[in-house]
This record gives structure tokens, sequence and C-alpha cells, in this order.
């Protein structure tokens, strides 16, 4: 009798994807019809709250203050504390605003990637999306802008430095505007590799013309398809990671470059962040076991904010 061939079997224990948010990035407040509003996030975690995602959510931490100090000048953190109001809001600029929540919503969102970074570097998890607001990419070191008031992907890019297992940190930045305040957080640290599509010229139209070989840039003409999308990006994106060799991706995910929405002209569609998705968790298993952390930057049509987030979710998962 022929010995039975036994087949070697790998199990494979996922740890799943694990999706923070925070009660106080529901609340933090912006002037009446801001686009960056309370809804986006509520309609967000409705629609992750009803879908078979809803066990992966998680309350997030706040960030610590020395996090917050290696992306940011301390004259940043003590302005913001000066205008943290008691009630009503302030606008800190033309487009920034803050209310009594602000602070604690954007030490939040800060802290929730930097508790992704330790769960995907403890092998906790492998894949984490950071459902917060405020955004995050435009707050430069010492200058708080477009609705961001500290750069959450950029203390979660240091708070992974920090750890000894990690020498190369990549951020993929896909959102409609560009992530200038990433790239001048970065621009004179090569351990960290900043690429970042956006609309061009568009706002924020700063800091896209540092020279830098961890800096790449990829503008995109107002009226780029999914499919002029995906060639930039294999073009520009994929040779930069085989030459870093990152040992942790992060994702700043912006969802502003759908054609709904209302703050830029580029017509991507769900499909296309799909791909995208797909293309950072194939990099992220051929040179880092698959560690993504993702954070939710713009997307401000609320239908297609919500779509495009979950189509992102499933890419994770
Ligand atoms: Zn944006």
């Amino acid at each position: 009798m022929a010995p039975i061939a036994r087949k070697m079997t790998t199990i494979w224990w996922s740890n799943g994807l694990r999706i923070y948010t925070h009660e106080d990035c529901l609340q933090h407040e912006v002037a009446p019809g801001h686009p960056e509003n309370t809804e986006r996030l509520t309609s967000l975690i409705t629609q992750i709250k009803s879908s078979e995602l809803a066990e992966h959510l998680l309350s997030a931490p706040s960030v610590e203050a020395r996090d917050v100090l290696a992306a940011h000048a301390s004259s940043h953190l003590s302005f913001l504390e000066s205008m943290l109001p008691e009630q009503d809001v302030v606008a800190v600029d033309a487009d920034t605003w803050m209310g009594p929540h602000s602070m604690s919503a954007a030490l939040h969102a800060a802290g929730a990637v930097c508790a992704g970074v330790r769960d995907v570097m403890s092998n906790t998890s492998n894949r984490v999306f950071c459902a917060v607001r405020p955004p995050g990419h435009h707050a430069e070191r010492n200058n708080a802008m477009g609705f961001c008031l500290f750069n959450s992907i950029a203390i979660g890019a240091h708070h992974a430095l920090q750890n000894e297992h990690v020498e190369r940190v990549a951020i993929l930045d896909f959102d409609v505007h560009h992530g200038n305040g990433t790239v001048d957080i970065f621009a004179d640290c090569p351990e960290v590799l900043v690429c970042s599509s956006f609309q061009h010229p568009h706002y924020p139209n700063r800091k896209h013309d540092i020279k830098r070989p961890n800096i790449v840039y990829s503008p995109l003409d107002a009226g780029t398809t999914g499919p002029q999308f995906r060639k930039i990006i294999e073009q520009h994106w994929l040779p930069a990671l085989a030459s870093h060799q990152p040992d942790l991706l992060l994702v700043s995910a912006g969802f502003d470059a759908h054609q709904l929405d209302p703050l830029a002209d580029i017509n991507l569609l769900e499909d296309d962040f799909t791909w995208i998705t797909e293309l950072i968790v194939d990099a992220a298993e051929t040179y880092c076991s698959g560690r993504v952390v993702s954070t939710l930057e713009g997307g401000y049509d609320l239908e297609s904010l919500k779509s495009s987030t979950m189509a992102h979710l499933r890419a994770l998962a």
C-alpha cells in the first residue's frame, strides 16, 4: 500500500485588520460649511459599523508629547495649545480651525498611527487603518495649515524609527493634494522615503520643488484618469520602493482624487483605490512582512469617501 502523501501545510494566522478611531475625532470643530466636517467621519464610522468590518474597530490612544516633538517644533505645539478655545471655534489660518475638542482629536489621530505602528511591529496585526480627523499631511514642522494641525503620518514614521527593527520607512501619499508637510519634515531624513501623487498645479502649491533622493513627486494634470494615474504610480513609486527597501509602509490615504470630489479635478474611481491599495499591500509583502499602517487624509464627497474608504479597507483586509 502506497504511503499517503502528507502535504505540509502552513497555517497562516492572519491577525487581521485593525481600525482605530476616537470619539474626539468626531467632535473636532470647524467653521460652519467647512468641507472637513464631522459628517465625514460619522458617516464613515456608521458605514464601517454596519459592515463585516465592524468588529475590527478600536478606540485610539492619545500620542505621547515626545512623539509629537520628533516631528514638530516645540513652538508649534505651544502655539496650538495657546490657540485652543474653551468654546466656539478659532481660525488657525484661512482653512484650518480649532474648537474645544480639536487638540484632543489631533493628538488621538496621531496616537492612532503610533498605535498602528506598534501593532504591526509586534505582529499584533499586519494592517492598520486610522479612521480619524483632522487630517495631517499638510502640517509642516512649524506650521498648521490645510485643515491639518499635527502631521499624524510623520509622527508615526518618527515613532517607527524608534523601533530597533526599523531602519527605513516609506510614506505613500495618494491624497489629491501634495503632502507638503510630510516633505517638509522628512526632506533631510533619508531613512524616510516620501512618495506623493497630487494634482498640479493645485493647493497647497508649496514644497513640491525640494529635490532629494528620498522625495518622489508624482504631479497629476487636472482631468487625470484612473489608467493614467496607475501608469504614473507604477513608473514612479515601484522603483523608489525597490531601492529604499522599507521596513514598514505608511499610507496617507486621501480619497479626494475621486471624480466626485468637490475640491479637485482628478477622475479616480473606487476600483482605482482598490488597485493602489493592492499595489501597496503587494509591496509590503515583498519588503516588510506585509506591514501597512494607513491613515485617513482628505475626501470631501461623503458618498465617494465612504465607498472609496471601504474599497481601501477591504483591500487591506
Ligand atoms: Zn486632500
